[in-house]
């Protein structure tokens, strides 16, 4: 087996869809080109959208669409526990280091403070880009035993080119402070954010390279600045382009009819599903 490890990261939040299957059968076929190891990491970090029933028909519509992963939660591995809701040491951990570092700071805004601020440009992904009220003048410390009780974010260099080449889409570049701002890390009700819990996995399971939906672009960038505050080397990326429906619109969980569980229970087989989104191509 090669170095290479690639790994499929659902979040049990709902019904998966052909968009994620197409992603996750994209990961597959890499890990297999390059002859590597593919990983399953059960992302149920956010506790009360994450259900156990969900959890299982994931597992359950994962290999039936045609996926076998070597390590995770079901079969194990050296990286054990696979599931983040039972990794928070480590983002415990990480949320210390940034910390010691300068790099982040507590937040009490409201969402309502933040819908408030209305001269805020908008981030599509995220809502309005943070305008800032509770960052601290540079060189400010700021102490604190645990990130319990509020959002914590992390200080974007404004102004900076953040610049990857994506293996399927060719190079991106964000700049910190316009195309996104002072993310959350931590979130007041003292759970870690997708943010910080992707990149500590990232790089704790090996994972040489992430693949993953076009959605989450904006998202690699503000990942590479936490994987440079945390002293990480970060994966190479390849993002998938989205699936769209009738409409246009990007498939998401509420497309009940694209979920792969009901187009299995309409008598569709896996190769049926897997023959609907074009194939995708690399030079390898
Ligand atoms: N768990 C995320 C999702 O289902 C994917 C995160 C990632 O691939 O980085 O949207």
């Amino acid at each position: 087996m090669s170095a290479y490890r690639g790994r499929l990261a659902p979040s049990p939040t709902g019904l998966l869809h052909l968009g994620h299957a197409r992603t996750f059968w994209t990961a597959q076929e890499w890990a297999r080109a390059f002859g590597g190891a593919l990983v399953l990491r059960n992302e149920d970090i956010d506790r009360e959208r994450s259900k156990p029933e969900f959890v299982a028909a994931m597992y359950e519509d994962l290999r039936w669409i045609g996926l076998d992963w070597q390590e995770g939660p079901d079969v194990g591995g050296p990286f054990a526990p696979y599931s983040q809701s039972e990794r928070y040491d480590l983002y415990s951990a990480a949320w210390k280091q940034l910390l010691s570092r300068g790099a982040i700071y507590p937040c009490r805004c409201s969402r309502k403070d933040l819908a408030q601020s209305a001269s805020a440009p908008h981030d599509d992904e995220d809502g309005p880009i943070y305008p800032g009220t509770c960052r601290p003048m540079p060189g400010e410390h700021i102490q604190a035993a645990s990130p319990k009780g509020m959002n914590w974010r992390f200080r974007v260099p404004d102004g900076e080119a953040i610049s990857f080449v994506d293996a399927a889409l060719g190079a991106q570049a964000f700049v910190a402070g316009r195309d996104f701002g002072d993310f959350v890390v931590w979130r007041r009700d003292d759970v870690p954010a997708y943010q910080l819990a992707v990149v500590v996995d990232d790089a704790a399971m090996r994972i040489t390279e992430v693949v993953r939906g076009a959605d989450l672009l904006r998202s690699t960038a503000r990942q590479l600045l936490l994987y440079r505050a945390l002293g990480l080397t970060p994966p190479a990326f390849y993002h998938c382009p989205l699936l769209l429906d009738e409409h246009g619109v990007r498939l998401a969980k509420r497309h009940d009819a694209l979920s792969i569980r009901t187009m299995r229970e309409n008598g569709a087989t896996p190769c049926e599903v897997r023959g609907i989104w074009p194939r995708s191509g690399r030079a390898l």
